[in-house]
């Protein structure tokens, strides 16, 4: 538990969420401001601020309840589609530092667009994938 985390307060019950799944290691609630109805945040109970903190056994158990709260969502709202998005670190857009991945139901026509895409100069495609490749 962090004391200052608003995710982990939602946990311990310290301030409501409205949870659509629980378990003895995870939590899933809807975000309070969604992109479209439904939309949830999927959270270990543990504090871990990223995914790369986060143990292995809490990922795939994370991983799990993502695709079976998605299944749901896609189900009950009638969805034509599920993103699932996940930010770490504030550069990336992380508000809540108690890693969270979102659900986000989605719908034709629903205008949520995706980032946009840049370009590779000559050979740095190459570059950027040996400089990766290389810590794995
Ligand atoms: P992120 O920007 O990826 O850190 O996402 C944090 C998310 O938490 C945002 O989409 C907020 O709307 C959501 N959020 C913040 N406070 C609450 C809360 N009390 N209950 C539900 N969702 C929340
Ligand atoms: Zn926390």
């Amino acid at each position: 538990m962090s004391e200052d985390c608003i995710f982990c307060k939602i946990i311990a019950g310290k301030i409501p969420s409205a949870k659509v799944y629980e378990s003895e290691k995870i939590l899933a609630f809807l975000d309070i401001g969604p992109v479209n109805k439904g939309h949830t945040l999927v959270v270990p109970k543990t504090h871990y601020e990223t995914v790369m903190d986060t143990p292995d056994r809490e990922l795939v158990e994370l991983a799990l309840a993502v695709k079976n709260i998605s299944a749901a969502l896609h189900t009950a709202l009638k969805a034509d589609g599920i993103s699932v998005s996940q930010s770490n670190h504030r550069a990336a857009g992380q508000l809540v530092p108690h890693v969270h991945f979102h659900l986000i139901p989605r719908y034709k026509g629903d205008g949520f667009h995706h980032w946009p895409q840049g370009k590779y100069a000559e050979g740095e495609m190459e570059r950027v994938r040996q400089d990766v490749a290389k810590f794995l």
